[in-house]
């Protein structure tokens, strides 16, 4: 090491610099704001180490060692519950999940031109100029999902507002990110309010979409995601939490839109 980076390695560490102890390697975050160190881990399993600017390096190593135990913890987490989405292909035989069950794409040379994907006899016809434009065909797929969705959930959405004694909200399928549902309460009075299912959410299976129903349903009554919120997820499917679980475990394993 030359007299240079000992010396650097001795200052206090500033903005991007790396922090390294017992085998953790930690990105610095300096900040003349901050008052406090604070430790983060990212989504992509990076760790973050917050630092009020002008502090020794020791201090910062100091806060890391004694929180390794944790780091270790959530860095564990973080693993089991990364995103495991896979990308799609285009082509003949390429498996697609509605409802739980399984579907293989064919591509068709004489599909109606009306840009339509069909479920016919079990497989999901897609148009061979779509197959062969991915941005086309993805729009393609995403539109078959919001339709054949808003279609299912439509049926299931008046039995269980029945059951939870909660007013019927409108209901639509379409694009909510990572997000599986949403509530929009009306506009007080009157006002109906709207319940958005995003379009991936019907690749799982029947009891998991019908999960996500009950617990936008509970949000008519209850906002947010406190004690009384899941009492009335709770009186309406006792198994929830078995339920919820399933999604986190088969939701990072679905299709979110990727083609390849
Ligand atoms: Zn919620």
């Amino acid at each position: 090491m030359t007299a240079l980076a000992e010396n650097r390695q001795a200052q206090t560490p500033v903005d991007g610099d790396w922090v390294h102890v017992d085998g953790l390697s930690v990105r610095v975050r300096a900040s003349a704001r901050r008052k406090r160190f604070a430790l983060t881990v990212e989504p992509d399993a990076t760790l973050t180490l917050h630092v009020p600017q002008g502090r020794p390096r020791a201090e910062s190593e100091d806060f890391v060692r004694a929180h390794r135990d944790w780091l270790v913890v959530k860095l564990g987490q973080r693993e089991r519950t990364r995103p495991l989405n896979p990308a799609k292909r285009l082509v003949d035989g390429e498996v697609f999940r509605y409802l739980g069950r399984t579907y293989r794409l064919a591509v068709s040379d004489d599909a109606p031109g009306d840009g339509w994907v069909r479920l016919v006899a079990g497989r999901l016809v897609m148009a061979r100029n779509q197959a062969e434009d991915p941005a086309a065909g993805r729009t393609a797929l995403v539109d078959w999902y919001c339709r054949a969705g808003r279609a299912w959930a439509g049926g299931r959405l008046q039995p269980w507002a029945a059951r939870m004694a909660v007013a019927e909200p409108e209901l639509d399928v379409r694009d909510l990110g990572q997000k599986w549902g949403a509530y929009q309460p009306g506009d007080g009075g009157s006002g109906q309010g709207r319940m958005s299912l995003g379009w991936p959410l019907f690749q799982l299976p029947m009891h998991l979409v019908d999960y996500v129903i009950a617990h936008e349903l509970a949000h008519v009554k209850v906002s947010g995601h406190r004690a009384d919120f899941w009492r009335l997820v709770r009186l309406a499917l006792p198994e929830y939490e078995e339920r919820r679980a399933e999604l986190d475990e088969l939701g990072r394993r679905m299709w979110m839109g990727e083609i390849c």
